[in-house]
């Protein structure tokens, strides 16, 4: 069984201080400790969470474990959150759109026909391009929950793993690409960086095509059914594989993939799948701390230039934060000759962006997205850097609403294949 490893909180606040959300809301129940003080009764059965108010306290969470770095006592809200919206979700009904979620991400035909449906549709009747710094699509009428004009993520035209055969010859090293669903069905264009990059680097790549979504939104959420299967055709199709790493390009994929499977198979006290989980763990890698690790990809770098720019860079939670690649993407833009790099206020501060929060807490969701556009014009850089697909879209939202298509919203891989051309 887990340990209940926010046991430890003792109630000093401090997470106050660096909670995005409480940051707008100003209220203790949206605060690590609040949520803590709240989870603990309800995991007791003494507090009844079947009310929309129960919604909200369990949902208005980024689970950006900003609280569990800042905390002196290392309490892990995230986990106790977790926990909570499973508890929640076997309790009482879960949002209708979440339920169709879990059943199209249970199978990749499935997902790939709801791809296809949605670019047809896009192209014909719902959504227009909004004219962002970085494309997305964009409801002409409200739908439902999403508002009408809000960006939303793109759908490529040919999905990543449709794109490459399942084996790329190459003789340093051997890996294996897990793009993630942000690459494979939205921003196919970083993956395909990615792919460049490795082949000039000549690295010998498999692209498993059985491989399943990680599962981590529906996780997130509190729905473990289809993450449990999900997770056991990764391990077992990943483990079974002779390579050097798996690279998981969508930071989220990664950190759901890292430590979540974990997580997932102690809690359902799963001791065989928990021990394979480990095993998959130790191959999960992200594409930045790959390249700058284990490549000469830097040594290149310093070769090379591109048209000069002034960058700036946006930490994504999972990929700072979680899997503590902070340095490396920085330290690869840097050996571009051509790349002014100037740090942004609070980088690694939530774009607000979240997954389901951004639809079910959206006014919540926009003003941390808006605090974050600040910080990058006031570096007046060209181009703000990231490393995740939905923090790209949260971001190019917010310049968008604040006047700023000009900046431009890269991923760390494309000034990279940039820089290599
Ligand atoms: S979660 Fe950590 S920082 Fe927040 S009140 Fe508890 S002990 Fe203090
Ligand atoms: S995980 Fe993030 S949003 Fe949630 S309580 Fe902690 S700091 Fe606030």
């Amino acid at each position: 069984m887990l340990d209940k490893k926010w046991e430890t909180c003792v109630k000093c606040g401090l997470c106050r201080s660096v909670c995005p959300v409480f940051r707008e809301e100003k209220k203790e129940q949206y605060v690590a400790r609040g949520h803590i003080t709240l989870i603990e009764e309800f995991l007791k059965g003494n507090i009844d969470f079947s009310t929309k108010k129960a919604h909200e306290y369990l949902g208005k969470c980024l689970l950006c474990t900003t609280c569990v770095e800042a905390c002196p006592n290392k309490a892990e809200t995230d986990l106790a959150m977790i926990l909570a919206r499973i508890k929640h979700t076997q309790e009482y009904n879960v949002p209708f759109y979440k339920r169709i979620l879990s059943l199209v991400m249970k199978n990749r035909k499935v997902m790939d026909f709801a791809a296809k449906t949605g670019r047809l549709m896009h192209n014909i009747l719902f959504v227009q391009h909004l004219n962002t710094s970085r494309k997305g699509m964009s409801p002409r009428i409200g739908l439902g929950l999403i508002e009408r004009k809000r960006l939303l993520l793109p759908i490529a035209d040919k999905t990543f793993l449709e794109q490459y055969p399942s084996h790329i010859e190459g003789k340093n090293g051997r890996i294996a690409v897990f793009p993630g669903c942000g690459v494979n069905y939205a921003y196919r264009e970083i993956g395909d960086a990615f792919i460049r990059i490795c082949k000039k680097l000549n690295i010998e790549i498999l692209i498993p095509k059985e491989q399943a979504c990680c599962g981590g939104p529906l996780y997130f959420s509190g729905l473990i059914d289809t993450p449990v299967e999900l997770a056991k055709k990764n391990i077992d199709l990943f483990n079974a594989l002779n390579i050097d790493f798996v690279i998981v390009i969508e930071p989220t994929c990664a950190s759901t993939t890292k430590f979540e499977y974990e997580r997932l198979f102690s809690y359902l006290q799963d001791k065989e799948y928990l021990e394979k989980a480990k095993e998959f763990s130790k191959l999960i890698i992200s594409s930045e701390k790959y390249l700058h690790d284990y490549t000469p990809l830097k040594e290149m770098l310093k070769k090379t230039k591109i048209k000069e720019k002034t960058i700036t860079y946006h930490d994504p939670c999972h990929l700072g934060r979680a899997q503590k690649v902070k340095q490396e993407p920085r330290a690869l833009l840097n050996a571009i000759d051509g790349v002014n790099f100037v740090e942004m206020k609070d980088a690694d501060t939530c774009c607000g962006n979240a997954g389901s929060f951004s639809v079910d807490f959206r006014e919540t969701s926009v003003k941390i997205a808006l605090r974050k556009a600040e910080s990058i014009i006031e570096t007046n850089a060209d181009t703000v850097v990231t490393g995740c697909c939905g923090c790209i879209m949260q971001i190019a939202e917010a310049l968008h609403i604040k006047g700023r298509d000009d900046i431009k919203v890269k991923h760390t891989l494309e000034i990279i294949d940039e820089a290599l051309k």
